[in-house]
């Protein structure tokens, strides 16, 4: 069992915090274990609850037709959430519930070492940048230890508010140059030697 494997399995058993009980199943994340591009969301929803799997409910169909959109699918990329059971109909995430799930996240990050973390909605993003202001910073790539954030608008809200629509799929559109971007950028290099290119 690799490591990412024994981590999910480690999700699906958590008690760390309160919305363990109230959760169907955990939904750890899911996609290669060595993807380039990681997409972290909120938390699960009504159908990632019931499925234990990230982005399958109207959000996800959503995020499959943004990939599509840049020539890519979802088994390309790893999607995971900033907390990893659903919280109670849909409220927001609990800063001390973000906070439990926090190692979580951290290891799949250390584990999969993606090179372009796309935070979608304020939640992920804060947990990156706690005083950006999503409207303010959207669509802005940030290089820190050789990593490109992206933060982008959550597609639910692109759903709900057709104004976002055109400003998710427009910062959607950049990702396949910052791909490109990033893949200049050596291996060998070690990250405290990358300047931070990009400021917000
Ligand atoms: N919204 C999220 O933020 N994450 C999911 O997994 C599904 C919907
Ligand atoms: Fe554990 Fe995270 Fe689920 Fe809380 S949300 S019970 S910390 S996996």
């Amino acid at each position: 069992m690799s490591e990412l494997t024994d981590l999910h399995a480690q999700v699906r058993i958590c008690t760390l915090c309160l919305l363990s009980r109230s959760r169907t199943r955990a939904v750890p994340g899911e996609g290669p274990e060595n993807a380039t591009l990681m997409f972290i969301g909120e938390g699960p929803g009504f159908h990632e609850d019931k499925s234990g799997r990230p982005f399958v409910g109207a959000a996800g169909q959503f995020l499959e037709e943004l990939l599509a959109g840049i020539g890519m699918s979802r088994d390309q990329v790893y999607i995971t959430n900033v907390v990893k059971c659903r919280p109670p109909a849909n409220r927001d995430p609990l800063p001390d519930e973000i906070e439990a799930c926090r190692p979580y996240l951290d290891r799949q990050v250390e584990l999969i070492r993606p090179r372009v973390i796309v935070t979608l909605g304020r939640y992920s993003m804060a947990r990156y940048f706690p005083d950006a202001k999503i409207s303010a910073v959207h669509g802005k790539p940030r290089k820190v230890g050789g990593v490109l954030y992206y933060p982008m608008f959550h597609p639910a809200a692109a759903l709900h508010q057709p104004k976002y629509r055109h400003l998710v799929e427009e910062d959607m559109a950049r990702i396949p140059g910052l791909l490109a971007e990033i893949d200049q950028i050596s291996d060998s290099q070690k990250p405290d030697q990358i300047e931070q290119l990009s400021l917000f």
